[in-house]
């Protein structure tokens, strides 16, 4: 058998460590398959954060660079890793200049400098899988793909992760990216990289992995199969390899780990969720005696602090099942998770959660407005809403919220009516996420904005996130509803104590 390493690849956030390669790197330990991960994000933003880039336009990507201030930007970067700077690079002519460039580009010289390469080779590995969730992680992978195939070491290097999945279509169409990466997993990556490593052992037929973009010659081609994972058949994560005590979550030694219980939501209809590119694979839950059976290894393996329990939302009867096997196996651990405002969410139910260690639930609200509500097939009556989150509070759980303005179609009077919803429940709530509405590829409205109110850009770039737009009916402008987050917090810090 073939052996791995997995790579959390710069630059994405630092506060505990992403799901993605300890979900594989569970999977193919249980397979008996040799396996490795490291973060070399965590060393990136450690040691290498600030980038000195030269603004002027002696600079060749001088006309690329983002050309707002980083305060107006996605995650206020305006850097080599920003999205601007990464999507536009994407579709320029540059690109493959970009790469090479280890003067400008801070990801060559990084990979360079900590002698990344000779380290993978010291490794003996045969298969290096990058895990792509953010495109601010793709230039470092591309970079690395770049300086393994310049080594000649003979290892093939696959992508996966949400952005892949994403953008599979366009990547498809584009076989010169095949000079970064050998294949590309799009989807759920468990059985597929178990089957790549199977093929790539045996010198087989990579048309027979599922979920796969692969060289055919010098095109990248789909393989003819698709896989969809059973939770129930996944074993609990493994995090060994990764540098647990940097992350920024860290208190007194303990760390705090991403788990989950479900994949996909069992809702799946709101017209801008982005949680996963459509055609979805299907709500499926792993049971509770099983996750229990998971969160006790993690226990007895990590120094665990909490769990966030990443599921894009909690069901009712999940959290009721697994908050029950907890306190059954008289198992002490403090999670938190997401959840939907559902009518099935009863103060027992919160109670019972409790009890078995949860600590907050973090609901996604974004509008309390019902117009608003109805119109993005939130599938949430305010009501109901307003009685859970109460629930919630009375059992002795945090109630945090994430909200959001300036969605397709919403008036000033609106978004003055989310904010009255936050300023009169204060008491019940913990903590309000307030963002602003971005258009962003994968969604419903996406496929059709109209339909939504939306008047998108002029062909926007093939892997453009944010994509600009104009409402075609009523909404407000980004200024207009960040006005309205501004009111809000002048609000809740002058006037609300
Ligand atoms: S509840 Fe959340 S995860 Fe589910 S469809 Fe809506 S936005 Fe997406």
């Amino acid at each position: 058998m073939l052996n791995t390493l997995l790579v959390i690849p710069p630059k994405y956030g630092t506060d505990f460590p992403p799901l993605g390669t300890p979900a594989l790197a569970g999977y193919l330990k249980s397979k008996g398959s040799y396996v490795k991960q490291v973060d070399w994000n965590i060393e990136y933003c450690s040691s290498f954060e600030s980038e000195n880039i030269d603004r002027s336009n002696v600079n060749p990507y001088f006309h690329i660079l983002p050309d707002k201030p980083a305060n107006e930007l996605p995650y206020s970067d305006d850097t080599y890793s920003s999205f601007f700077f990464t999507e536009r690079l994407l579709s320029s002519p540059l690109l493959f200049r970009f790469i090479n460039d280890h003067k400008e580009n801070p990801f060559h010289r990084f990979i360079l400098e900590k002698r990344l390469i000779d380290e993978i080779t010291k490794l003996k590995i045969d298969i290096l899988g990058v895990s792509i969730i953010s495109p601010s992680q793709v230039l470092f992978s591309f970079t690395l793909g770049y300086l393994l195939k310049q080594s000649a070491s003979g290892i093939h290097m696959v992508i996966g992760g949400q952005w892949v999945s994403l953008y599979r279509n366009e990547i498809l169409k584009r076989n010169d990216l095949a000079a970064y990466f050998d294949s590309a997993i799009f989807f759920e990556g468990e059985t597929p990289l178990f089957k790549l490593i199977c093929e790539l052992s045996n010198k087989g037929d990579l048309s027979k992995v599922p979920n796969l973009i692969y060289k055919n010659g010098s095109d990248l081609v789909l393989s003819n199969f698709r896989s969809v994972e059973r939770p129930n058949e996944l074993p609990e994560p493994n995090f060994d390899g990764l540098p647990l005590n940097k992350y920024k979550a860290v208190s007194d030694n303990k760390v705090s780990l991403t788990f989950e219980t479900s994949r996909e939501c069992y809702w799946n209809r709101c017209a801008y969720c982005v949680d996963l590119p459509h055609p979805k694979q299907g709500y499926r839950v792993k049971s509770p005696c099983l996750v229990v059976r998971d969160i006790r290894t993690l226990l007895e393996k990590y120094p665990l602090r909490e769990l966030i329990m990443s599921d894009p939302a909690m069901s009712p009867k999940q959290m009721l099942g697994i908050s029950k096997e907890i306190i059954k196996q008289g198992l002490m651990v403090s999670w938190w998770c997401f959840a939907r405002p559902d009518k099935q969410f009863t103060k027992e139910v919160f109670e019972h959660a409790k009890k078995a260690g949860c600590t907050a639930v973090s609901f996604g609200l974004e509008t309390a407005n019902q117009r608003l509500l109805d119109f993005l097939q939130k599938g949430v009556n305010l009501e109901t809403a307003k009685r859970v989150f109460k629930d919630c509070y009375d059992a002795g759980l945090g109630v945090d919220l994430q909200m959001m303005t300036g969605m397709p179609t919403e008036t000033m009077e609106e978004a003055l009516e989310t904010i009255k919803f936050l300023v009169e429940n204060k008491e019940i709530i913990q903590q309000v996420t307030f963002n602003v509405y971005y258009f962003t590829p994968g969604c419903l409205i996406h496929k059709d904005p109209l339909k939504y109110g939306i008047i998108s850009q002029d062909d926007p770039l093939p892997f453009q996130f944010f994509i600009d737009f104009f409402h075609s009916k009523n909404g407000l402008s980004k200024k207009e509803a960040l006005s309205a987050i501004r009111l809000y917090n002048i609000f809740m810090e002058k006037y609300v104590h």
